[in-house]
């Protein structure tokens, strides 16, 4: 697709592939944009915005419910694609692109309601805000959900009359390709979302150009605090959704059955690699001996296999690193004291397997404690008290979201009014809906996407007063 030249950057950074992480086989590579290349798309994305702002919310509209018709359409070979470019099994892949049609339908029909003029009465004769987008929009994403994180940032940003720049992350290379013909064959003209097939260290010189008006990031906290960091000296508008280490709290009152296979398929999906996965059991002392029966039993019963396979419950991390950095964080814990409960190796088989894994008795200052764990490892906690239970959820760096387990509303009303995190799900696992709010707080970042307070994020909210 794109022209082999000599790019500036493409001895930097991870190399641009789609590896099979269930065999290691390299099934493609891409060429890094140059940097004609690069200045191409940014010119094509600012003279695109001078026109596409001014088309109607009824315009985007059809083409955006066009987009989602295409998703619902081609469901199938676009999971099949994200599946085996990241391992994650078909049938949620599958899911992951009809919440992606789900939030283009939702953007489509609410973006004139969230963005509509706001008046609010003064001394003026009138007085109201107007919502108006900002430009071209850099919009970095990683490959977790590959899918889904693009179209939560593009379904609002584009109905709101913005255009979008996407840099993927290097080893999805062909799932983002595929997200920009879906917008070119809904009927957006070509400038107004591109994919920029470009490595991390091109970030900088993107975002530093005077056409890009702000960034949004999605990944670790590292990146995010490049990116935000660059942004803040160009003074430039960023959303961050960044790493998590969610509490998942179970109370004597809860239903232990739910509780326990809920908790289990929030701290798996997605093979276990989820911003918003449970990390951290921590189970009241009355029901915990109970609790870490049934829940090992069951974390022992799941499926690891062949992603494509229907009967696959856990498929394989998304790449080789990620193994290593999961398998090293659960050596190191157990070596400071962590039991294994089940689990607590890779598979030894091809691909980048690790078997689920439980851990209890974690000591505070291991990897398992204090880190973000990205992989299929659940981490119990024995706690004494709703005090200590809230204590220990709260003492991380994170602050993405929180599960809270109890029939009790006292209880239940202290956990939404003391946890320290972006949302609460009382007796359910964390998730995001495009009609909500989603967002962190401490170093899961700031800003929200979906729901009203998405689509406001990137918009000039302008105050007008006439008398
Ligand atoms: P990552 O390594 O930070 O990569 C995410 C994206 O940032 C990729 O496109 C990556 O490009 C780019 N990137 C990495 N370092 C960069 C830098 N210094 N400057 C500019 N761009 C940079 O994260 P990941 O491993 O793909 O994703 C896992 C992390 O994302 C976890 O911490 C997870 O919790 C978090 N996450 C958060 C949310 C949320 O909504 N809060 C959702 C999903 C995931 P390359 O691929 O080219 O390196």
């Amino acid at each position: 697709m794109f022209a082999i030249q000599k790019s500036n950057f493409e001895d930097q950074g991870m190399p641009i592939a789609s590896i099979n992480p269930a065999d290691g086989k390299t099934i493609k590579t891409f060429e890094p944009l140059n940097e004609e290349q690069i200045n191409e798309k940014l010119q094509r994305a600012q003279e695109t915005f001078g026109s596409y702002r001014h088309t109607t919310f009824a315009e985007r509209e059809s083409m955006m419910l066009r987009a989602s018709g295409i998703l619902e359409t081609e469901k199938d070979d676009l999971a099949r694609l994200m599946t085996t470019e990241m391992g994650k099994p078909l049938k949620a892949a599958a899911g992951e692109i009809e919440k992606c049609a789900w939030v283009c339908r939702y953007y489509a029909e609410s973006a004139r309601l969230h963005l509509a003029d706001k008046i609010v009465e003064t001394d003026a004769a009138k007085s109201y805000v107007r919502f108006q987008p900002l430009g071209p929009v850099l919009a970095v994403m990683p490959w977790n959900f590959p899918f889904w994180q693009v179209f939560r940032f593009a379904a609002p940003a584009l109905m709101a009359g913005n255009v979008g720049l996407l840099k993927h992350a290097s080893n999805v290379p062909q799932c983002a390709l595929a997200i920009e013909e879906v917008f070119h064959r809904a009927g957006f003209p070509a400038g107004v979302f591109q994919t920029l097939l470009i490595p991390s260290d091109a970030v900088e010189r993107i975002l530093t150009d005077r056409r890009v008006v702000a960034a949004t990031l999605t990944g670790s906290e590292p990146a995010g605090r490049s990116v935000a960091g660059i942004a803040g000296k160009q003074i430039k508008k960023t959303v961050l959704e960044l790493g998590g280490s969610d509490a998942f709290i179970v109370m004597p009152s809860a239903g232990m059955k739910e509780a326990v296979s809920t908790g289990v398929k929030a701290r798996t999906i997605n093979n276990g690699q989820s911003c918003i996965a449970a990390k951290r059991f921590i189970i009241a002392d009355q029901i915990y001996d109970e609790f870490e029966r049934r829940f090992v039993e069951e974390m022992k019963a799941l499926q690891v296999g062949n992603p494509l396979d229907k009967g696959t419950d856990i498929g394989p991390l998304a790449t080789e690193q990620i193994v290593k950095d999961v398998d090293s964080q659960v050596k190191t814990s157990v070596a400071a004291g962590a039991h294994i409960l089940t689990g607590g190796k890779r598979l030894e088989r091809a691909g980048n397997f690790y078997e689920p894994t439980v851990l209890a008795n974690i000591p505070p200052d291991s990897p398992a404690y204090c880190e973000e764990v990205f992989g299929p490892v659940a981490l119990l906690f024995r706690v004494k008290s709703i005090e200590e239970a809230i204590q220990l959820a709260n003492a991380t760096s994170f602050g993405l979201g929180a599960a809270a387990w109890t029939t009790d509303i006292s209880e239940q009303e202290r956990f939404v009014n003391e946890l320290e995190a972006g949302c609460v799900f009382i007796n359910g696992m964390v998730a995001s809906d495009p009609r909500l709010p989603f967002g962190g707080i401490k170093n899961s970042g700031y800003g929200r996407e979906l729901g009203e307070f998405g689509i406001r994020e990137f918009v000039n909210i302008k105050t007008v007063w006439v008398k």
